[in-house]
Order: C-alpha cells, then sequence, then structure tokens
C-alpha cells in the first residue's frame, strides 16, 4: 500500500523559531494556499485518487473553504497542530491547547471528529513521548508522526521496519503509519516527501516504491510550488531543505501519481488487519 499525504500549511511555514510563529505575522505574507491545493485537488480528481490532508488549525480558521473542498472530494482530514509549533518546544500544557484548537477549529468547519494527527516537522521523539498520551486523551486514534530515522527535532531511529504498527506508550494504543525508509549503505533514510523528495532523484524514489509493500509519502502545497517567494532571515541549511528541487519537483510529483497507485490513510486503515500487526512498546 502506497499513501498519498499532505501536510497543509502554508509556504511561509518553515521558520521553526517559536517567535516567528505569530498569527498576526502572517497577514503579511501572500497566501499561496489555495492556489496550490487546487492545483493538488485536480490532480488527484483526474487520477481518482484519495489522499490524507493533515491540516494546521490556523487554515480552518482563515481558509474553511480549502478544508470544505477536501471533504467534499471525499479525502481524510486531521490535524497538523494549531500553528506549526515544534512539539519539541512545547510543555505538555502548551501542546495539549494548541491541539484542542486545532482540533475544535477544523471539527467546527467540517462537523465530525478528526481522528488523525500529524506532528509539525516530525517533532515527537524519545524526548516527547508525552505527546502520545494527549493524542490518545483528545481522542486521537491514528497517528503519522514517526520518522524512523534520525531527524532535526525528533525521529525514532531506533525503529527499523517499514511498516504500520500498534504503537504503545502507557497503555494507550494508537494506530501508527510512520513515514518509510529505505537503506542507502549503512544509512536509514527518508526519502518519500518534502524536501527529501525534491532532493533525491526520481529513479531511487521510484525504486523504492516499487520495492516496498508500503510506503507513506507526505508532501506539503509549496513542494510543487516554483513561483513561491523565499522566505527572508533563514539559514543556508534551511534554504537549501525548503527551496532545493523545487522547479522540477511539480513534474516529478505527476510522474510518480501516473506510475503508482495511491490510496489515503483511512482507506489503508480498512484493509490493514490490525491483529496481526506488530505492537512497539515505547518507553
Ligand atoms: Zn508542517
Amino acid at each position: 500500500m502506497k499513501i498519498l499525504s499532505f501536510d497543509i500549511e502554508d509556504w511561509f511555514h518553515i521558520n521553526f523559531d517559536k517567535n516567528f510563529n505569530i498569527e498576526s505575522k502572517w497577514d503579511s505574507f501572500d497566501s499561496r494556499l489555495e492556489l496550490n491545493t487546487k492545483k493538488i485537488l485536480e490532480l488527484l480528481s483526474e487520477k481518482g485518487i484519495k489522499a490524507t490532508f493533515f491540516c494546521l488549525g490556523w487554515v480552518a480558521r482563515k481558509y474553511p473553504h480549502i478544508i470544505r473542498e477536501f471533504q467534499k472530494a471525499g479525502h481524510d482530514i486531521g490535524s497538523h497542530s494549531d500553528v506549526h509549533n515544534l512539539v519539541s518546544l512545547m510543555t505538555p500544557e502548551e501542546f495539549n491547547l494548541d491541539l484542542k484548537k486545532s482540533l475544535e477549529s477544523i471539527e467546527n468547519v467540517i462537523g465530525k471528529k478528526v481522528k488523525m494527527f500529524r506532528a509539525p516537522a516530525f517533532s515527537i521523539g524519545k524526548e516527547n513521548l508525552w505527546a502520545f498520551d494527549i493524542l490518545k486523551e483528545n481522542g486521537i486514534e491514528i497517528d503519522a508522526s514517526i520518522f524512523p530515522a534520525n531527524h532535526d527535532f525528533g525521529g525514532f531511529p531506533e525503529i527499523s521496519f517499514n511498516n504500520p504498527f500498534l504503537l504503545n506508550y502507557n497503555g494507550n494504543k494508537i494506530k501508527e503509519f510512520p513515514v518509510s525508509t529505505m537503506n542507502i549503505l549503512t544509512k536509514r533514510i527518508v526519502i518519500s516527501g518534502g524536501g527529501f523528495f525534491r532532493f533525491f532523484p526520481y529513479g531511487i524514489i521510484k525504486g523504492h516504491l516499487k520495492r516496498n509493500s508500503y510506503s507513506m509519502t507526505y508532501f506539503h502545497p509549496r513542494d510543487i510550488d516554483s513561483m513561491q517567494p523565499m522566505l527572508d532571515g533563514l539559514s543556508l541549511i534551511r534554504r537549501f531543505k525548503s527551496y532545493y528541487g523545487i522547479k522540477k519537483a511539480l513534474s516529478k510529483f505527476k510522474t510518480m501519481l501516473n506510475q503508482f497507485e495511491f490510496m489515503s490513510v483511512s482507506e489503508a486503515d480498512k484493509i490493514i488487519d490490525w491483529k496481526s500487526k506488530e505492537i512497539i512498546e515505547l518507553t
């Protein structure tokens, strides 16, 4: 199963400085979200693909019609936090408030409970496993925040297999759909989304999709937008990660959709025999 998922945020949600994430500041930028999500929805409708959209609560308040379009087309809607603050920089209390605000904003638009979550920049790791308690308390049943390799803001390099699993933390079980990884030489890396998708040649990505029975992709509307402005004040490395390969990304993305069949998380959830899945205890 190859799962197509998107993190729904704007082109400027790439600065992870806590002081940047102030909603009033964002009003000074020209949004490209409407344009890019329209492009994505058209592509998915042409191919008859259902996908999963992890949305910011901020997007639900500011552009509720975008979320309604996802819902109208039959895609899954999950939460990607409220204002894209890293979980690794929040206290449990702050994360709880942020999550509640996000869920309430999205649920107000779609009129039903949100049960899926992905952390901004995969920012859950060993240091903040408490996040899984808070997700469960807030009715999240499916999580897609696990990055099974080293990552700037979290990551689980010790989780070495490429498959959905039942995550057990403090007796709370959550269905986990980790990002898929591949081994290059001795290193385990992620290639199926964001900057990694833009960086690696399509041949490598195609090989990975062909070889593995499970692939979890993650894209952002900005990943396929070569006309987006460049955000000021980013470090060189962040600039590289956010913009490298952007010109070719849309055609690469279209080729991928032409060559492989994708589904949403809820479609995958229905066909997985969860009783046979591995339970991973996080401590
Ligand atoms: Zn994000």
